[in-house]
């Protein structure tokens, strides 16, 4: 017999159906089963008795249905050769419909790939357009801010921090410490900020700023400063992180786009709620290399503008640098390139050459003093 092109279904067959042979004839089809050990015979099917629909994931196949509803048997017709010859034979009433249902397909199917190529280009283009612009986004948005709530922020996070500290309240490392922040901060033009700056006994190597302006010195740091000129180059440089605005960028930037998004609509008390939370990081938080690079910068030229050696400033950052790390927190984020260091002499080459003004303080009895509460 033929080999077969059409698969047949029915209450008999099993559920995978049955391979078949299928002729048309002017008068209809006849379906031969190619394995007839079960005695299924042959059927003749008159065109008066089936229905015809489209099938297949594409649409391309015919399907042929006859019999009772109870016991419905179902022809897949695939071969294209049949499928013509049906066409061809049937009467036009039968396959009428098929052409509108091919149509009707076609036409969704392509409205679909319109509706998909339209999503695919607009999501892309969303995510094109936000990887590309987060830092401008962040930027319009750390802008639309205020001060007040800048201050807020880091302010209970500063009290919060100094809780569990022992902070010195006078003595000589607190007067030079204030000393060296009253020299920078005369010097800094249009300041929104009033700076609180704390020493800290601790022998950790460090010193941070808070955004808002919530500065702490550790005394290890003081200790380890040869001159008031080195911890002014430390506090020049936090300071600068605080006037640029660095530590709220970070924050903003760890929300996430949608948070930017809400403060650009002007949702800053949902961004409150948020932004408690981020409280506690802000002590860990990590300036990224163009903070850090932007806060040498300004805070080379802020120590100029007070006429402080600007050299403590690489000196320092370069002593401690040859140091065993594990102290020196400040270096952890800190770390002294020799990129850094190159940058650093290349901006000090570009500032005008004035004399500096020394600081009143004997350098001896600050570190003593800072060293002495600590026993
Ligand atoms: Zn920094």
């Amino acid at each position: 017999m033929n080999s077969p092109n059409a698969l047949c279904f029915g209450e008999e067959f099993p559920a995978t159906g049955v391979p078949c042979h299928v002729e048309v004839s002017p008068s209809g089809l006849t379906v031969r089963f190619q394995d007839d050990a079960r005695g299924l015979g042959e059927l003749s099917l008159s065109f008066s008795t089936v229905s015809v629909s489209a099938g297949g994931l594409d649409h391309d196949q015919l399907v042929l249905r006859w019999g009772l509803t109870s016991q419905v048997q179902t022809l897949y017709l695939k071969d294209p050769a049949v499928i013509r010859a049906f066409r061809s034979a049937a009467p036009p009433v039968l396959t009428k419909h098929l052409d509108e249902t091919a149509a009707t397909v076609r036409r969704v199917r392509s409205r679909n790939r319109t509706v998909w190529a339209f999503m695919v280009a607009v999501i892309g283009g969303l995510v094109l357009a936000v990887w590309f612009s987060t830092d401008v986004l962040v930027g319009w948005a750390v802008d639309r801010i205020p001060v007040e709530w800048e201050k807020r922020l880091g302010q209970s996070a500063y009290q919060d921090f100094l809780v569990q500290q022992t902070v010195m309240k006078e003595g000589a490392s607190v007067a030079a410490v204030h000393e060296i922040s009253q020299r920078l901060l005369e010097h800094i033009l249009d300041n929104p900020y009033t700076f609180e700056i704390s020493v800290v006994k601790n022998d950790v190597v460090n010193a941070f700023a808070l955004p808002g302006g919530y500065v702490v010195v550790f005394t290890g740091l003081l200790e380890q400063a040869k001159s008031g000129e080195e911890v002014a180059g430390v506090l020049s440089h936090e300071f600068n992180h605080v006037l640029e605005r660095h530590g709220l960028e970070r924050i903003v930037k760890q929300l996430g786009v949608v948070a930017v998004i809400g403060i650009i609509l002007g949702d800053q008390q949902g961004l409150a709620g948020v932004m408690k939370q981020v409280g506690v990081e802000l002590l860990s938080l990590k300036f990224g290399r163009a903070q850090e690079t932007e806060a040498d910068v300004t805070g080379l030229q802020l120590l100029h503008r007070a006429r402080i050696d600007p050299d403590g400033m690489i000196t320092f950052f370069q002593r401690m640098s040859e140091q065993e790390q594990g102290r020196v927190e400040w270096l952890s984020t800190h770390p002294m390139s020799t990129a850094r260091a190159e940058r650093l002499k290349k901006e000090m080459a570009l500032l005008s050459k004035t004399v500096p003004e020394p600081f009143t303080f004997q350098w001896e009895t600050v570190q003593a003093s800072a060293g002495a509460v600590r026993r």
